[in-house]
């Protein structure tokens, strides 16, 4: 399809090479995950690795862009929602489902380039930056959340994270914390019923996207080695969190001489 990518030529013929040879893990096919593979798939990447365990159900459809009424009835895995997606867009495109947690095939997400994170908790965040942080992968985690205090009106938040390898973590910049933690282990480690809605999803997915594509052609020659966007939803605004620059650039929670599969040994 000559002339297909024209459009965007102005990231360069290596440019769109990058975003067509880069293997590409999502982990997570609701809201935001079912926006990147759609996203993803129009930008013209060819490898997909996608990681969801979960079926269709009828309070996906207000954000899964990937999904249909149809597919609440079947009980469609999020996984081939979002592989047919992709192939109706890039039918040359090769999509590897696991229709199961990330966490139980580190070996596939460990052969990607670079995995895209959009999944519920803080604390699936930290596995998986200290999986990816292992495995000298790129991570970018995106998310959002309504806060409602009585007698005020909702607060809608989100964030867009670029976790190099030896650069800030989550941690560094602030967005991870042991209150946050000891929080969601109150809950039970569930982060519940969530509000989660598309527009916002939209919003950060396409940020998301953003960042990868600099990250892969730096079209923009900033290089940037570390990103946190901050969305404040009801502002509509997605701004570089202000700290940022002030955080330092040596990670202390992830030591770059501990990459490589965890090793055990008796003592
Ligand atoms: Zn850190």
């Amino acid at each position: 399809m000559k002339d297909r990518f024209k459009r965007q030529g102005f990231l360069g013929e290596a440019g769109q090479w990058a975003i067509e040879h880069v293997r590409v893990a999502i982990c997570g096919l609701g809201g935001g995950g079912s926006i990147l593979a759609a996203l993803l798939a129009h930008l013209g990447v060819l490898d997909f690795v996608l990681f969801d365990g979960d079926v269709a159900e009828a309070w996906n459809l207000n954000r899964t862009i990937t999904l249909t009424e149809a597919d609440i009835a079947a009980q469609t895995l999020k996984t081939d929602a979002a592989e047919r997606r992709i192939k109706k867009v890039r039918s040359a495109a090769r999509v590897e489902k696991n229709a199961c947690r990330w966490q139980d095939r580190p070996e596939v997400l460990r052969s990607c380039d670079l995995a895209f994170g959009s999944i519920d908790g803080f604390q699936e965040r930290d596995e998986l930056e200290k999986t990816c942080r292992r495995f000298l992968l790129p991570l970018i985690d995106l998310g959002m959340d309504v806060r409602t205090l009585k007698g005020h009106r909702p607060r809608m938040a989100g964030q867009v994270i670029l976790s190099m390898p030896g650069e800030a973590c989550m941690w560094c910049m602030g967005f991870l914390d042991d209150e946050k933690m000891a929080l969601e282990d109150q809950r039970y480690g569930d982060a519940g019923d969530n509000p989660q809605v598309v527009w916002a999803l939209s919003h950060l997915a396409s940020s998301a996207v953003g960042v990868f594509v600099d990250l892969l052609t730096d079209w923009t020659g900033l290089l940037r080695e570390r990103v946190q966007l901050v969305y404040r939803g009801n502002e509509g605004t997605i701004n570089p969190c202000r700290r940022l620059p002030y955080v330092s650039r040596e990670c202390p929670h992830h030591p770059l001489d501990q990459v490589g599969e965890p090793r055990l040994r008796a003592v």
